[in-house]
C-alpha cells in the first residue's frame, strides 16, 4: 500500500521518489514508498473505515532517522518498519497521540532502535478541564482505542523544537482528537496525525477528544500556512488551507443542524444522530453520535444548549 505515490508523483515530477532508499538489510521486503526527500511513509496494515489504508508511520532523516507514529503493535508493521530503517540510527521515536493505532508499537520499535519514545505524555495527558469534570461526573472513562498503558520515555511540550537528523522539528500541542495530541512542524510541512485527514473528517469522542479544542486547533493549524501536511492516514494533503478551511466549515455545519433540530424540542444525541445523519451508513453512527455528543458538550459550555441530566449520551439537550 501507498500513502499516495501518485500525489507524490504528481508534487515532484522526476525527483525519483522510489521504494525504499535503503536495502532491506535481508529481513522483510522494504515496503517503504518515499513520498518527499528524505521522508519515507511505511502504511501499517490496519486499514478500515476509520484508518482508511492504515496508519501511516513516517521515517524521516537519511542517515539518522525519526519514526514518527509506529502504528499498531503488529509484527508484519515492525518487520517493514525495520527493514525501512535498514540498520540507520533512529534518534526519537515521535508518537502523535495514545491511540493504539499509532502508538502500540512505540515500545516494541523503541527497544529495537534504542531510540526513546517521544511524547506529549502519559494516555489521558492533556485532557481539558472541561472533560476532566464531565468524566468525574461520569461520562466515561477512556473510550476503546486508547493507549492506556502508553508512557513516553520522554515528554514534549508546546513550542519545544528538536534537532533531528533532517533538521529542527517543532512541537505543537494541538488537542481536540485527543488531549494528548501533536503536531511537528518539518520546514514548510506539518505532521498533523488525526487532526486533519485529506479523505475523513476526525473523531472528536469525549471526554477523550473536545471540540472545543479541536476547533481551537484547527485555526491554529490554520495559521502555521503550511504547503503540505502529513496525516496520520490517507495521503498528503496538498492544499492545507483549503482543507483546513474545509473541516472548519463541517464542522460549524453539523453544528448548525444541531440547533436547527433542536428547535422543536429537546433530544438526546442518539436521536439527533439519527435525524442528521440519516443518510451516512448506520455502522457509521456509533461514531457519529460521539461527535454529536462532542457539539453538544461544547454547545453546553457556550451556554447555547442545556443539558438534562449532567452533558451524556443518556441526557435530554435543549436550546438554553
Ligand atoms: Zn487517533
Amino acid at each position: 500500500m501507498s500513502c499516495d505515490k501518485a500525489i507524490a508523483n504528481q508534487a515532484a515530477p522526476g525527483n525519483g521518489f522510489a521504494r525504499c532508499m535503503a536495502g532491506s538489510g535481508g529481513g522483510a521486503a522494504c515496503s517503504m514508498d518515499m513520498i518527499a526527500p528524505g521522508l519515507g511513509c511505511v502504511v501499517a496494515p490496519n486499514p478500515g473505515p476509520l484508518t482508511g489504508p492504515g496508519t501511516n508511520s513516517y521515517v524521516l532523516g537519511r542517515t539518522r532517522l525519526c519514526v514518527i507514529d509506529p502504528g499498531p503493535d503488529d509484527a508484519r508493521h515492525l518487520a517493514a518498519l525495520l527493514a525501512a530503517i535498514a540498520g540507520r540510527q533512529v534518534s526519537h521515536v515521535l508518537v502523535s497521540h495514545a491511540h493504539l493505532d499509532h502508538s502500540a508499537l512505540a515500545p516494541t520499535l523503541a527497544a529495537a532502535t534504542g531510540a526513546p519514545v517521544c511524547a506529549f505524555g502519559a494516555a489521558g495527558a492533556g485532557r481539558s478541564a472541561l472533560m476532566q469534570r464531565l468524566a468525574a461526573q461520569g461520562l466515561g472513562d477512556m473510550g476503546e482505542g486508547v493507549d492506556a498503558a502508553f508512557a513516553p520515555d520522554q515528554t514534549l511540550r508546546d513550542g519545544q523544537v528538536l534537532q533531528t537528523g533532517a533538521g529542527p522539528l517543532q512541537v505543537m500541542h494541538t488537542p481536540g482528537h485527543l488531549g494528548d495530541h501533536l503536531a511537528f512542524g518539518w520546514g514548510g510541512a506539518l505532521f498533523v496525525g488525526d487532526t486533519v485527514m485529506g479523505w475523513s473528517s476526525s473523531i472528536v469522542s469525549p471526554p477523550d477528544g473536545d471540540m472545543g479544542q479541536y476547533m481551537a486547533s484547527l485555526a491554529r493549524l490554520a495559521a502555521v500556512g503550511a504547503t503540505v501536511l502529513y496525516s496520520g492516514h490517507g495521503a498528503p494533503v496538498a492544499d492545507p488551507a483549503a482543507r483546513i478551511a474545509a473541516l472548519t466549515a463541517h464542522r460549524r455545519g453539523r453544528e448548525a443542524a444541531i440547533l436547527a433540530a433542536l428547535t422543536p424540542g429537546p433530544a438526546t444525541a442518539a436521536a439527533l444522530t439519527a435525524a442528521i445523519y440519516h443518510d451516512t451508513a448506520q455502522s457509521l453512527w456509533g461514531a457519529a453520535q460521539r461527535n454529536v455528543l462532542a457539539h453538544l458538550i461544547d454547545l453546553a459550555d457556550r451556554n447555547l444548549v442545556t443539558a438534562n441530566p449532567a452533558p451524556g449520551h443518556d441526557a435530554r439537550f435543549v436550546l438554553a
